[in-house]
């Protein structure tokens, strides 16, 4: 069963980095610590800017990023502090290290799900971007804690680069039984801008147009028949669907060490955060941050990805553009057909 996941004003979803360091060095890795910082935050401010986002009445889902969020000492009180103040549900991103034996310290009625990244179905594939040895480590955390009785998901960030490889997850995903599989678009931010993964020869592109069309929803489909949940951007509205801006009409807050707060992804590598938190209160930032481009109707749809990416929007030879470009956080799920 395909659906278009439709953004609610009823839940929040609150991604939280919680430091920026990280063991890795991913060749496409968004984190830029000139933007957000690169302190690792104490317990204490973590639940005091928790405490603006939750207690609402509102479902607050909370993703605990890093960096890598497992080197924080204190993730698992981080975790136990999150449930207490009512988060409906909790995940952690991990590039599959699991450091600080983070298995033995939380439980599975804690985190509702432990969120791993490759980004190829073997070492070949997955280490020139993620760095040697990745691949065995992480298959091996995601063993561990499906061992553990969590429930795992992974995350696969597609290029030109690693597009084929996606094809060959499909055994992988069956092999590792993970419950949810994430197919997510390389950001051209970061490293990304400027990331080449084989052997420097050539940039990485992010997959647009047919490539993406032909490529995505046959794989996603194909995994979900293993009774696998599959989630991808959408990327083009058809003619008849409404473009709509997660900024306006829904409740995603992106947090990071150095206290800025953004709502919209595409936004972080520039300072125009629409929040920010100054002695732990959270403020509203003076104009002109990213707030006001979402009010800016454009024909392209998106006006984030026309700034920072045009390179995936067609145009007909009058100037219209063929395709509107979708929200980077409206989403494709698929299920086993029930
Ligand atoms: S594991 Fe994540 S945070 Fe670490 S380098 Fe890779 S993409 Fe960046
Ligand atoms: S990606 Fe585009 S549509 Fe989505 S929140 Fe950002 S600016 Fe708005």
């Amino acid at each position: 069963m395909k659906r278009t996941v439709s953004f609610s004003k009823r839940s929040k979803n609150i991604f939280f980095h919680i430091l920026t360091h990280c063991n890795l060095k991913c060749g496409h890795c968004y984190i830029n610590k000139a933007q957000h910082g690169s302190s690792t935050l104490p317990l204490a401010t973590v639940s005091a800017w928790l405490q603006a986002f939750t207690g609402s009445g509102a479902d607050s889902n909370l993703v605990l990023l890093g960096g890598e969020p497992t080197l924080h000492p204190d993730l698992p009180r981080i975790v136990k502090t999150a449930r207490s103040k009512g988060c409906t549900s909790i995940t952690i991103d991990t590039n599959g290290y699991l450091f600080n034996d983070i298995l033995e310290k939380v439980e599975p009625e804690d985190v509702d799900f432990f969120s791993f990244s490759l980004d190829g179905p073997t070492p070949d594939e997955n280490d020139p971007i993620r760095g040697r040895g990745s691949f065995d480590t992480c298959v091996a955390g995601i063993k561990a804690a499906k061992q553990k009785g969590f429930n795992t998901s992974l995350i696969y960030t597609v290029s030109s680069g690693n597009l084929q490889g996606l094809q060959g997850m499909v055994p992988l995903l069956k092999a590792l039984a993970v419950d949810r599989f994430f197919i997510q678009v390389i950001g051209l931010r970061g490293n990304a801008s400027a990331f080449k993964h084989d052997a420097g020869k050539s940039r990485v592109q992010q997959v647009a147009g047919r490539d993406w069309l032909d490529v995505i929803p046959a794989v996603a489909q194909k995994i979900a028949d293993f009774g696998i949940t599959v989630t991808y951007p959408k990327v083009y509205l058809g003619p008849e669907e409404a473009f709509e801006c997660a900024g306006v009409v829904a409740e995603n807050y992106f947090i990071f060490p150095n206290g800025r707060v953004y709502r919209c992804p595409l936004c972080e590598d520039f300072p125009v955060h629409g929040l920010v938190f100054e002695n732990d209160i959270l403020k509203k930032m003076p104009p002109i941050n990213e707030t006001d481009l979402f009010q800016l109707d454009i024909p392209e749809g998106c006006v984030m990805n026309k700034m920072i990416q045009p390179d995936n929007i067609a145009y007909h030879g009058d100037g219209r553009p063929k395709f509107k470009i979708a929200c980077c956080l409206l989403k494709e799920e698929i299920s086993e057909i029930m």
